[in-house]
């Protein structure tokens, strides 16, 4: 059995990917995690909490593209992790405070970080998938999901 191997000089790239502009991730990632427009910087990203708009109200970028679903949290809980963890475990070995103490420190200081670290997490990664054409960002990709109503036709 012979296998014959190809070479090619030149890698060709397809034509979709030189059509698009290059995004800056860093600058989309601050921009979502700052709940700015990944586009313009103007907009505001999230309706309520957690909630993305489903469009920029300056620019018209769509946002409903996004397919964050338990990266948030995951980032959030890694993160928090390695701050309560290791600060519970100096205050234990240098102090040796009572339980209560503990519980009075660390329970309410691990909800505030989490809850003031999900949603500038969640608007980084909306922003990397923006920077990136990932999911619906990409405008040549064809749409995975079913059509979402825009917000005036939804029913309350
Ligand atoms: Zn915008």
């Amino acid at each position: 059995m012979t296998v014959r191997y190809e070479l090619h000089d030149k890698l060709e790239t397809p034509e979709t990917a030189s059509e698009k502009p290059r995004r800056n991730v860093l600058q989309a990632m601050l921009r979502g995690a700052g709940n700015r427009c990944m586009n313009c910087g103007k907009g505001k990203v999230f309706d309520g909490f957690l909630q993305p708009h489903y469009a920029c109200s300056v620019c018209g970028e769509e946002f409903h593209h996004h397919r964050a679903d338990d990266a948030p949290p995951y980032f959030t809980i890694t993160i928090v992790g390695h701050i309560i963890v290791p600060g519970l475990l100096a205050v234990e070995v240098l102090w040796h405070p009572a339980l209560w103490i503990h519980m009075s420190l660390w329970v309410p200081l691990t909800l505030i970080l989490s809850l003031s670290l999900l949603r500038p997490i969640k608007g980084a990664l909306i922003g990397l998938q923006w920077a990136l054409y990932m999911h619906g960002f990409d405008p040549d990709a064809e749409d995975d999901t079913p059509p979402i109503p825009v917000p005036s036709e939804r029913v309350t």
